[in-house]
């Protein structure tokens, strides 16, 4: 059997600056998301979501436990190798779409790929083919700014997955959005999942969403339940 994505063990997270003078957000959360696995985070705002998406992916350091990515203890690694790591296995999808504002929507697919050495001809074939497959290939050529919110989320997804990544991270990925394009946009974002085959761990608060994952954790007191 193949190693698990994600692999989180006794996460603790606690913040010491401001007043209260330290928050402890994270005791002991511990998750396993397998290959092909797509995993609903769900808690309420302040509950510590971005913190656990933050130490998964490598942007932050747990106080004390694990994480492994793919089977690789990453928590003890230098930081040169878990930059190297996050970007070539880890995708991220914010809220907002962070899109760089000069660039289509196509050159933004393209980007992440030139930085990891991809060929441009082969770089723009895989961002045309991610286009389509959530169905806003027609606005390849437009910037963020001439697209609806929707069709901007869309093509975040495209982006973080443009490196074929092992694992995806979202933090209330339509939480942007009006309900009724909302519910669209996350329907593609799960054909997109599945039809890759990557594993995903997605935070929410809209219960809605998170019944049409394969699972879901509920985040308790700093804990995964
Ligand atoms: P969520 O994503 O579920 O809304 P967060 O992980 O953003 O939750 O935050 C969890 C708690 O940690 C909140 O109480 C927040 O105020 C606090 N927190 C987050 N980041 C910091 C920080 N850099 N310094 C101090 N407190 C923080």
């Amino acid at each position: 059997m193949s190693d698990p994505a994600l692999v989180l063990d006794g996460v603790e997270k606690a913040y010491n600056e401001g007043t209260p003078a330290e928050v402890i957000v994270l005791r002991g959360a511990s998750l396993v998301v397998q290959p092909g696995e797509i995993v609903a985070l769900v808690a309420p705002s302040g509950a510590g979501k971005s913190t656990l998406l933050h130490i998964a992916g490598l942007l932050d350091t747990p106080d004390a436990g694990l994480v492994r990515i793919g089977g690789a203890d990453m928590t003890h690694r230098r930081d040169a190798k878990r930059t190297e790591v996050r970007r070539a296995e880890v995708g991220f999808i914010y809220q907002f779409h962070h899109l760089l504002p000069e660039f289509s929507a196509l050159e933004n697919i393209v980007l992440p790929q030139l930085a990891n050495a991809v060929p441009q001809a082969q770089a723009e074939a895989r961002a045309m083919d991610l286009l389509t497959r959530v169905g806003v290939q027609h606005r390849a050529h437009h910037r963020p700014a001439a697209l609806s919110g929707g069709e901007q989320q869309r093509v975040a997804f495209c982006r973080a997955l443009a490196n074929s990544p092992r694992l995806l991270l979202a933090d209330e990925p339509t939480g942007n959005l009006d309900p009724a394009t909302s519910d669209q946009v996350f329907a593609a974002l799960l054909d997109l999942v599945r039809g890759t085959g990557l594993a995903a761990l997605i935070a929410t608060h809209n219960l809605d969403l998170a019944g049409r994952m394969d699972r879901i954790l509920r985040m308790e007191d700093g804990r995964l339940v």
